[in-house]
C-alpha cells in the first residue's frame, strides 16, 4: 500500500471556521449534511464579487466576459473530475433541483405501467420527484430488496423487464454510509431501454467518480457536501441524451427564438440553465473541485474509513446503542438509535447533550423516512466524518456519549425530589450540566400513557408530547407525557409552576424570565426550547380566566 501523504491536521488548517475563537473546541461531525468550506473556496467567492461580478452568457463587456469565463472554467474542472465532457455538465442549485430537472424533463418519455426502480435507502430527493412522475404518468415505483437495510443489487436483474423506464440509485446512503457497487449496474441495464440515474450527493466529496466507467445516463451532485459553496450543483448527462429532455425551468438565456406561439430551446447544457444562475457559487464549486483534486484523495478516503470503523467499534460495545449503519464499505457515516429498553431517553436528548459539549451531529430521519419505516426505527443520530476529523475527535464523541449514558444510568437510582424542592434543586445546581442531569432525573418516572390521545398532542414539539388539564374550584392540574425524557423533565417544571394555580396566575406567569434565570433559554437546544414553549403556551391557552367565566 503506498505511503499516505494525507494529514488531517494540515487539511483542517485550511478551514478558517475552525480558527474562530468560538469554534476552538468544535467537533463538527455533521458533514453528510454539509461540509465546512476551505479558504480557497471562500477566496474564490470573494474574488468573483470583487473582480468578475456581472451576468454570464449575456453581455460582451469585460466583466461579463470574466463572469462567463468563470462559469465555463468551473464546468471544465467539474467535467474533468468525473471524466465527462464539459458540455455534459448542467449547472443547477444542487442534487434536489437536479432530480426535479430530470423527473420533469423525462416525463414526456414515460408511459403508463412503466416502472421506476429505486432502493429503500434513497434520500427523499431521489424519491419524491419520481413519485410525482409516477402519479402523473400512471407508472409504478419498485424498491430493490435489502438485507438489513443495505440494498441487495444482486436482485436487480430479476426486477428488470420491458417496462423498466428509470433506474435511480444512490452512490452512498446518507443514513447507512454504505457505498453501493454500481459498476455492475450499467451492464445489467444495457439490454433495457431505460434511463440510469445516480445520486452522487454523498459520493462526490469522498470517492472517485468516473461516469464513463459507471455507464450512467445521468449523475447528480451538490457542491456543498464536497467542500464547495451552498447553492450549486450539477446534472451530468451526455449532450445527446440531455437534448431529448424537456427543459424544467423556462426563461431567459435557455432559448434560441421565442414568439408568443412557439419557442426553440437551446441545446444542452444552456437549455436547462434558465435565468440568472448562482454564478459565484458555481465559480466556488470549481475551486472546491480543484482543492479536492490537490489532496491525497486516496489517503483522505482511507483516513475517513478508519475513523468510521473506529467509531462503529467503540459504539458497538455500548449496550444502550443500536447501530443502524455498518462499518463495512462505509464512506464515513455512523447512524444509531438509543435502545429504549435499556435507557429511557431519545437520540434527540443525546444530540442536545452532544451540542452542549460542542459536538455537532444530526438527529432525525435524515430525509430517508422509507428506510426508517421499513425497519421500524426511531429517529436516528448520525455522526458523519470528513477529512478534517481526527481520532481525537472520534474518541471525544464516544467519551461524551458514554458520559451521557452513565448519567442516565446513575439517575435511575436517584429519587426525584418532592415537588416543593424542584425549583430549589434546579436553582441550586452548581452548573448547567448538573441542572440538565436533574431535568433528566425528573423525566425518569414521569410517564402517563393514558393521556396519549391525538387531542392531547402538543403541536410545535419535535418529540411527540401530550398535555391534559383539568380544573376543580378554579384550580388547574396538568398531566404531561413525552417521548423525550428531557421534555418530560421540563413538564415537571411546568407542572410545578402551574398545578394548583388559577387561570389568572397561569396566564400571567412570566415563564420566559424564569427560563432565563435557570439558563434554559441559553443552554437548551432551539428545538427543546421550542418544545417547552409550545407546552407552556398550550397550557396557558387551555385555561379560562375567572373574569371571563363570570361574563
Ligand atoms: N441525496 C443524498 C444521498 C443526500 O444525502 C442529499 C442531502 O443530504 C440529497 C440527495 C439532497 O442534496 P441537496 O440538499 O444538496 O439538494
Amino acid at each position: 500500500m503506498p505511503e499516505t501523504t494525507f494529514n488531517p491536521h494540515e487539511f483542517k488548517a485550511q478551514f478558517p471556521i475552525f480558527d474562530q475563537a468560538e469554534n476552538e473546541k468544535l467537533i463538527y461531525v455533521d458533514n453528510a449534511a454539509t461540509t465546512q468550506k476551505p479558504q480557497a473556496v471562500i477566496d474564490r467567492l470573494t474574488h468573483f464579487y470583487l473582480y468578475e461580478n456581472a451576468n454570464a452568457h449575456r453581455a460582451s463587456h469585460r466583466l461579463a466576459r470574466a463572469a462567463t469565463d468563470a462559469i465555463e472554467n468551473s464546468r471544465k474542472i467539474i467535467a474533468g473530475f468525473i471524466n465527462a465532457n464539459d458540455r455534459d455538465i448542467v449547472f443547477c442549485r444542487g442534487t434536489t433541483e437536479g432530480f426535479n430537472l430530470l423527473a420533469n424533463g423525462l416525463a414526456s418519455q414515460c408511459h403508463a405501467q412503466e416502472e421506476i426502480i429505486i432502493t429503500s435507502a434513497e434520500h427523499h430527493a431521489n424519491i419524491l420527484p419520481w413519485r410525482r412522475l409516477a402519479e402523473q404518468r400512471n407508472m409504478k415505483i419498485r424498491l430493490v430488496p435489502d438485507i438489513d437495510g443495505i440494498p441487495d443489487l444482486s436482485q436487480l436483474a430479476s426486477m428488470l423487464s420491458d417496462n423498466t423506464r428509470i433506474v435511480s440509485f444512490t452512490m452512498a446512503s446518507n443514513v447507512l454510509g454504505c457505498k453501493l457497487n454500481l459498476e455492475s449496474v450499467a451492464q445489467l441495464l444495457k439490454d433495457h431501454p431505460c434511463f440510469y440515474v445516480i445520486d452522487a450527493a454523498q459520493g462526490l466529496g469522498h470517492c472517485p467518480i468516473d461516469v464513463d466507467k459507471l455507464g450512467c445516463d445521468f449523475l447528480v451532485a451538490s457542491a456543498h457536501k464536497a467542500y464547495g459553496p451552498l447553492g450549486a450543483g450539477f446534472v451530468y448527462g451526455k449532450q445527446k441524451v440531455l437534448s431529448t429532455l424537456d427543459p424544467y425551468l423556462l426563461g431567459g438565456e435557455m432559448v434560441k427564438s421565442v414568439t408568443l406561439d412557439a419557442a426553440e430551446f437551446n441545446k444542452a447544457p444552456g437549455r436547462f440553465e434558465a435565468g440568472t444562475m448562482q454564478l459565484a457559487s458555481i465559480a466556488g464549486f470549481g475551486a472546491a473541485i480543484e482543492f479536492l483534486s490537490q489532496q491525497d484523495r486516496e489517503g483522505m478516503h482511507a483516513h475517513e474509513v478508519r475513523l468510521i470503523q473506529h467509531i462503529h467499534k467503540e459504539l458497538s460495545s455500548l449496550p444502550a446503542i443500536q447501530l443502524i449503519s455498518k462499518p463495512e464499505n462505509n464512506l464515513g457515516i455512523c447512524t444509531f438509535n438509543i435502545k429504549s429498553d435499556v435507557i429511557e431517553a431519545t437520540s434527540g436528548d443525546l444530540a442536545q447533550w452532544l451540542d452542549e459539549h460542542d459536538i455537532a451531529v444530526r438527529v432525525g430521519y435524515h430525509c430517508a423516512q422509507p428506510l426508517y419505516e421499513s425497519r421500524a426505527l426511531q429517529q436516528g443520530l448520525r455522526i458523519s466524518v470528513a477529512g478534517y476529523n481526527t481520532f481525537e475527535d472520534c474518541d471525544k464523541v464516544v467519551r461524551v456519549i458514554r458520559e451521557w449514558i452513565d448519567n442516565i444510568e446513575e439517575s435511575k437510582t436517584t429519587t426525584t425530589p418532592c415537588s416543593n424542592s424542584i425549583l430549589e434543586s434546579l436553582q441550586n445546581a452548581k452548573n448547567w450540566q448538573a441542572r440538565y442531569k436533574m431535568l433528566m432525573e425528573f423525566g425518569q418516572e414521569e410517564r402517563d400513557e393514558s393521556i396519549q390521545a391525538d387531542d392531547n398532542i402538543i403541536h410545535g414539539c419535535e418529540a411527540k408530547t401530550w398535555l391534559a388539564g383539568s380544573q376543580v374550584d378554579g384550580k388547574y392540574q396538568f398531566i404531561t407525557d413525552s417521548e423525550s425524557r428531557i421534555i418530560r423533565g421540563l413538564g415537571v417544571l411546568m407542572k410545578h409552576w402551574f398545578n394548583g394555580k388559577d387561570a389568572d396566575f397561569i396566564q400571567n406567569f412570566d415563564w420566559e424570565t424564569e427560563c432565563q434565570k435557570l439558563g434554559l433559554t441559553r443552554h437548551l437546544s432551539a428545538s427543546r426550547n421550542n418544545g417547552f414553549r409550545a407546552m407552556i403556551l398550550t397550557a396557558q391557552c387551555s385555561v379560562v380566566p375567572t373574569s371571563s367565566d363570570s361574563e
